[in-house]
């Protein structure tokens, strides 16, 4: 298999926000990550733009570092380091005022594609609109790209939206989630409508029912002011699993173009039911004997929010009814581990008997901490002593299937950022989706209020009991969290 970079023309790309944690961590090296694989040349510019007093040497410094720290893949090669940093600039600028905006304006090259990423606290970003369409730098060649929280809620998201829409065009604006850059949600639409085998069984009449998971075994150390007030409905499910969740179980788009994947999704997230407060479990972990408890590590002992939250989610439409969706994420869990878990529904009649048990072909599509997807199938166990049955993974997984090439699949945010430069939404959300999505999820969070406070779980389990009930008295189980 050959491998097929297509190199982009010469961009600008301004990173408000250069200086901070996600820049450093996550952009910066996925940028460098790209330079090495040959997708951008040497023509093209990165500015890093943040209040922080720094000078162009100083930031390429800082990136030096950051790459050597988060880079992965090649930081050590000095020379290739060097001419990625000259690629790099920086001013010092200030959102809410004057400072820097002229320097920054004179660094921007005319003709090309420019785009600016906002990596800064949502409550910045309508001051960046404005400041770039005031000095002159809000034209149709140029794209803007925001981070999550994309808001707390329906107004204040339709107050972002609102912000951003009076200098850019819908078609401008890449509203990041990094879930659907990797590469497996991709391979979920490809496997999905690539093939004869799967779409026709891709309805309730086959689908017994679908579980999302996205478990995360550290806490909130670090984040816990911001998570505090967010929790796990906001800072999760209102985004990353619904966003699953819509691919899953949207219907074939005419196209594999932006809005026509996009307006599928949409239909999705309308068509799902209010959720009862009986379909919806919250958590929140507790200490052990080395580890804080989510209290403590929050520094609000009286807190309420979740760090965990399960969910059994209904879809009203021919394709869906009855087949329901349980989704949980949390914090402090068994493992690190997310997948998506299409479980089919019995075999209508077993000629093997009783004895050979209960067997059901699963679809799991694995997204952390190893991408891949496996397919659970029903076969005779071999040797001797009749006619017993095993289940038996058809792994394909992306290591062992393509070899060395899936050491070079780009990481969300390479894919996502290059996506911003070619030009191509597909994998963004659409300012009319995030307000369906908060539409849904406002009522659920609504709820909270005047529900009692999260169950406690155990650091280090499956989440509290009550969320093992949730799927129990539907005469299911949850599938175990492993990595
Ligand atoms: P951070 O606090 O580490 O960095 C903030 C950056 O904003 C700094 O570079 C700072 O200089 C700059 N800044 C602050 N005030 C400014 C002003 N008035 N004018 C210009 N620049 C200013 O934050 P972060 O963790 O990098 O997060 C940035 C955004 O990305 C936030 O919206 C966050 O919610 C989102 N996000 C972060 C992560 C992550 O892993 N860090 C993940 C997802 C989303």
């Amino acid at each position: 298999m050959v491998s097929r970079i297509i190199p982009v023309d010469p961009f600008d790309l301004v990173i408000f926000g250069g200086t901070g944690d996600l820049a450093r961590r996550k952009i910066l090296p996925a940028l460098y990550r790209r330079f090495r694989a040959g997708q951008m040349d040497e023509q093209s510019r990165i500015i890093g733009a943040a209040r922080t007093e720094l000078d162009a040497r100083g930031y390429r410094e800082m990136v030096g570092e950051a790459i050597g720290e988060f880079g992965g893949g090649g930081a050590e090669d000095a020379r290739g380091l060097q001419e990625f940093l000259d690629l790099i600039d920086y001013v010092t600028l200030d959102a809410r005022g004057e400072t820097g905006w002229p320097e920054l304006r004179a660094l921007i090259r005319e003709g090309r594609v420019s785009a600016y990423y906002f990596s800064v606290a949502p409550r910045f970003f309508g001051d960046l609109a404005q400041q770039l369409h005031k000095y002159g730098m809000a034209d149709g060649n140029c794209r803007i790209v925001v981070e999550k929280p994309f808001g707390r809620d329906l107004e204040s998201a339709k107050l972002l939206n609102a912000a951003l829409a009076r200098h850019f065009d819908e078609s401008q604006i890449y509203r990041i989630d990094h879930y659907l850059g990797k590469e497996t949600v991709q391979n979920l639409m490809a496997v999905r409508f690539g093939n004869m085998l799967f779409e026709p069984l891709w309805n309730s009449q086959f689908v017994d029912h679908i579980q999302i998971t996205v478990a995360e075994s550290e806490g909130v150390a670090g984040r816990g002011e911001y998570y505090d007030r967010a929790g796990a409905m906001r800072d999760m499910v209102q985004n990353h699993l619904m966003q699953l969740l819509c691919l899953i179980a949207m219907e074939p788009p005419a196209k594999f173009d932006p809005d026509s994947v996009r307006d599928e999704k949409l239909k999705v997230i309308r068509a799902l039911d209010p959720v009862r407060p009986g379909n919806v479990v919250r958590g929140q972990y507790e200490a052990t004997e080395t580890r804080p408890s989510y209290r403590k590590q929050v520094e609000n002992r009286d807190s309420a929010t979740e760090s965990f939250i399960a969910l059994k989610v209904l879809i009203s439409n021919w394709r869906w009814a009855g087949t329901p969706f349980y989704l949980r994420t949390g914090k402090r869990l068994r493992d690190r581990a997310s997948e998506i878990a299409v479980v089919f529904k019995d075999a209508p009649h077993s000629i093997f008997g009783e004895e050979a048990g209960r067997h059901r072909n699963i679809l799991t599509i694995k997204l952390q901490p190893n991408e891949g997807i496996e397919l659970g199938v029903t076969i005779k166990e071999p040797g001797p002593g009749g006619m017993r049955l095993v289940d038996v993974p058809l792994d394909m997984s992306f290591a062992e299937a393509l070899g060395p090439e899936a050491d070079a699949v780009p990481d969300a945010y390479e894919r996502l950022i290059m996506d911003v430069i070619r030009g191509n939404q597909t994998l963004f959300m659409r300012g009319d989706e995030v307000e369906a999505a908060w539409a849904w999820t406002d009522p659920i969070i609504a709820g909270f209020e005047d529900d009692a406070p999260p169950h406690p779980y155990a650091t280090g389990s499956s989440g509290p009991d009550e969320a093992l009930a949730l799927i129990h008295r539907d005469g299911r189980r949850w599938r175990e969290i492993k990595a």
